[in-house]
């Protein structure tokens, strides 16, 4: 098949035509000419599963530099490149990072790329997922600017992690799109969606809203010794929810940034 057939393949199952035609050039650069049998293959899943592009592949790109993913982890988003770019340019060179929610580690990797002298704990919530971004941070060479952990925030261990350590910045992706949906005011959800773990959207406990990880991560924050530095990625129509929440905690040291739609995505909290 031409290259333009396995366009208009993807775009008869429903895939955006800017979106296939990207998809295409990336399989192109990835598997090379030579390999239009391989990639039709690839093709072919892809139209049948909606399973996301580098699940298929195994890889994605963020910022400057390649992680393997797989369904263990969140595919990276362009949204999460402005949480790192705008907490650098805030933060300059923060020393003791807490990176809560590390997935596949693409968060603590850049700064650790970034920042010399950087020491992070990434912790997420199942070995499963540590591994996978021990093994990544090892791929980019920063493994030893970062701990992993497992650690559920909810546990006494998040409660012993901010006693004995003193964090400047606390940063976080959390789980914080409304459980099960997308809800009426949010985009679709696109079947690729389908593929990506549950705990990294929706959270495991009760989350109605995502609003839980917020307010336990300030908790946290404020009972131990307090970092200088909150920095948070954020759903948009989380914003007024968040702001009661920082005025409940009398903390009114706040800003928050844009994402490239022009939609509340970023939000900093400086204690
Ligand atoms: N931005 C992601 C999405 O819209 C959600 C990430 C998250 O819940 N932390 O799919």
């Amino acid at each position: 098949m031409t290259l333009d057939g396995l366009i208009n393949k993807l775009i008869s199952a429903g895939i955006e035509k800017s979106e296939a035609k990207k998809e295409i050039s990336i399989l192109l650069k990835e598997l090379g000419e030579n390999n239009l049998n391989k990639i039709e293959t690839i093709v072919n899943e892809r139209v049948k599963s909606r399973t996301p592009l580098q699940y298929l592949l195994g890889k994605a790109y963020f910022m400057d530099f390649e992680v393997r993913v797989d369904k263990r982890v969140l595919i990276p988003r362009p949204e999460t490149e402005i949480l790192v770019e705008e907490t650098i340019r805030r933060m300059g060179m923060p020393r003791y990072v807490l990176d809560i929610g590390t997935g596949s580690g693409i968060i603590s990797i850049a700064l650790a790329k970034s920042i010399p002298n950087i020491n992070i704990v990434a912790i997420d919530i199942e070995k499963d997922i540590i591994n996978l971004a021990y093994e990544n941070a090892k791929n980019n060479k920063v493994e030893n600017k970062i701990k992993f952990l497992v650690c559920d925030i909810f546990s006494n261990n998040a409660d012993d992690l901010f006693k004995e350590n003193k964090f400047d910045l606390v940063i976080s992706n959390p789980p914080y799109i409304q459980s099960g949906k997308y809800g009426p005011r949010s985009i679709p959800a696109q079947p690729e969606r389908k593929h990506e773990p549950k705990i990294a959207l929706y959270g495991t406990k009760e989350n109605k809203t995502g609003m839980i990880y917020y307010e336990r991560i300030v908790e946290l924050c404020l009972s131990g010794s307090m970092p200088a530095t909150l920095a948070f990625e954020i759903d948009p129509y989380l914003v007024n929810d968040l702001k009661s929440l920082l005025k409940k905690y009398d903390l009114n040291n706040f800003e928050i940034i844009k994402d490239y739609s022009g939609l509340d995505r970023c939000l900093f909290v400086f204690l």
